[in-house]
């Protein structure tokens, strides 16, 4: 006992701290405890240089000991400088030693290992449920479904972008025709407007050159008969229309034969036409202009039976060259 201790004073004077060599003899309880240093988990046998803290008995190697100076094992329970000078008795050291602060280590360890494992199992248990349920395979159902709907979203966008794409083409190819339908009604409106002021020029030439009627009257006549049932003048009775023929009074400008060609227009604006009428026209009628103030008896249209004409309003016009000469409004009964 003084041998060791006189062993360990010169090591603590060195060290500041009491360092212990195990000796098979006089340690053997302490041997039989296979002890195993804290840091490295060496097995400590017999010569081994030791340091035990006087606070929690922890057993160091005395190299790991000398690691941090003091207990540094579980920093959270023991920092304590103080080393004890001998090993104490097994009774006294129940709670000492690396071997009961491994295990407390270990137990955390263990216990932190224990519940990972618990989570882990837990998670697993909840994945398998999950995987399981209806529930789960509708999600993954709706999912699928979802990525189906998704790629549709895709190609939609896309049909949207080439629709918008040739839309607003096609809106910038309206806008140009509007543009151009605009200039082609102001061409048109002056184009009419010409024809318009020609026509009124054509007519002042015609009655200047040709002639201009200035009164139309009507009689009936039935031509296979020879019979004539409406004097010109007379109103004019539906029943006995059979050839309505005008008689024209009118200003000649010239002498000589000319086309005169009539319109007959309905009452329901529709013209009068038949099998020998001319495009656009009731029928044509030659007739011999003379000069200065005249009247001129025309042949008529309708037919032998009677009855073509309904009552209502009428319209006769005598057209040359494109130009209405001579017009008028009269009423059927
Ligand atoms: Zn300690």
């Amino acid at each position: 006992m003084v041998k060791n201790r006189v062993s360990w004073i010169s090591k603590k004077e060195r060290f500041g701290m009491n360092v212990i060599i195990v000796d098979r003899n006089k340690h053997e309880s302490f041997l039989a405890d296979h002890r195993q240093d804290p840091y490295t988990r060496q097995l400590i046998g017999v010569g081994d240089k030791i340091v035990i803290c006087a606070n929690c008995k922890t057993v160091y190697l005395e190299s790991s000991w000398k690691i941090k100076g003091h207990c540094s094992i579980n920093p959270k329970i023991c920092e304590s400088v103080n080393t004890l000078s001998s090993i104490p008795n097994q009774k006294a050291i129940t709670h000492f030693s690396s071997k009961p602060t491994i295990k407390i280590v270990e137990k955390k360890t263990i216990n932190k290992t224990a519940i990972a494992l618990f989570v882990t199992i837990i998670i697993i248990l909840l994945a398998i449920i999950l995987f399981f349920s209806p529930k789960y395979f509708s999600y993954r159902k709706s999912a699928d479904e979802l990525i189906v709907v998704k790629q549709d979203v895709v190609s939609y966008e896309n049909n949207i972008k080439e629709l918008t794409q040739s839309n607003n083409k096609l809106a910038t190819e309206n806008n140009i025709l509007k543009t151009n339908i605009t200039t082609l009604e102001v061409k048109n409106k002056a184009f009419e407007e010409e024809v318009k002021n020609l026509k009124t020029i054509n007519k002042g030439i015609l009655s200047k050159h040709l002639m201009s009627i200035y009164s139309i009257e009507f009689k009936s006549t039935n031509y296979s008969s020879s019979t004539t049932y409406i004097s010109y003048g007379n109103t004019l009775y539906s029943s006995l229309i059979y050839y309505l023929c005008p008689k024209i009074s009118y200003n000649g400008a010239f002498e000589g034969n000319i086309k005169l060609s009539i319109k007959i227009i309905q009452p329901n604006g529709v013209l009068v036409t038949g099998n020998s009428s001319p495009s656009g026209y009731t029928y044509e009628q030659n007739m011999y202009c003379k000069k200065g103030y005249n009247t001129a008896e025309l042949g008529g249209w309708g037919n032998s039976s009677g009855g073509t004409y309904s009552s209502g309003n009428y319209r006769i016009e005598f057209w040359y060259s494109n130009v209405c000469i001579g017009e008028k409004n009269f009423y059927i009964y």
